[in-house]
């Protein structure tokens, strides 16, 4: 069976529950969107007894924002990626660093605090999500954050986070056109990490802003920009 992914759209971000035996969340949200999500969850006739894990692209705001609240709720483990759980202990997104000018202003439109939770699953390169079902793997695509993760399945499907945007203003408009998100800690790295999951054999990367993307297109997007990575 291949496991369905489902996106549940938020005031800012897309989370995405996958649903193989078990389920699995990936993102929260932003602070006090835990409703928002189970509504979500519902609508995709998702009992959140199935919920197995929450599990985050990276530690931000606007995607861990709701997990303190949603691991109350459903009684699951918390999962980051060890370079991004001080974010999280700390409920701190830490320096939103702006790729380009518009997003200086942007930055002041994001609080950076959320919750803070204590991760209790801490991943890395090659987690397997395969005990719930699901067959697909972490990779470590840093540069967005240090601790930023893409989950890629066997057929080429993945789920990127902020690795990539789609379309412009957050991906309200041309969400399938790539582009680079408004912040990156490490743009050197941001690229080797685009690179690494298109090398990978990512197909249709689903975003926490915009998308799905076509590997393809995003290919043609980037690819002039690998070589100075
Ligand atoms: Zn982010
Ligand atoms: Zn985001």
């Amino acid at each position: 069976m291949t496991p369905a992914i489902f996106p549940i759209r938020l005031r800012i971000s897309t989370a995405y529950v996958i649903l193989g035996e078990r389920a699995v969340l990936v993102d929260t949200g932003s602070e006090g969107e835990e409703e928002r999500v189970l509504r979500g969850l519902r609508r995709y006739n998702v009992e959140p007894e199935r919920v197995a894990l929450l599990l985050h692209t990276h530690g931000h705001t606007d995607h861990a924002g709701s997990t303190r609240a949603l691991r109350e709720r459903l009684r699951v483990p918390a999962a980051v990626h060890a370079a991004d759980a001080g974010k999280m202990r700390a409920g701190d997104s830490g320096p939103l660093v702006p790729l380009r000018f518009s997003s200086r202003v942007l930055a002041f439109f994001l609080n950076p605090r959320f919750p803070a939770v204590e991760p209790d699953l801490l991943i890395e390169e090659g987690y397997s999500l395969g005990e719930f079902g699901i067959p697909a793997v972490v990779v470590h695509t840093p540069g967005h954050t240090p601790g930023s993760i893409s989950v890629l399945f066997d057929d080429g499907r993945a789920i990127a986070g902020d690795l990539m945007m789609g379309g412009s203003l957050g991906g309200a408009y041309h969400a399938a056109e790539p582009g680079y998100h408004y912040f990156a800690e490490d743009v050197t790295e941001l690229r080797r990490s685009i690179r690494k999951l298109l090398d990978r054999g990512a197909k249709t990367i689903y975003l926490g802003h915009g998308g799905p993307l076509e590997a393809g297109r995003a290919r043609e997007r980037f690819a002039p920009d690998f070589a100075a990575a």
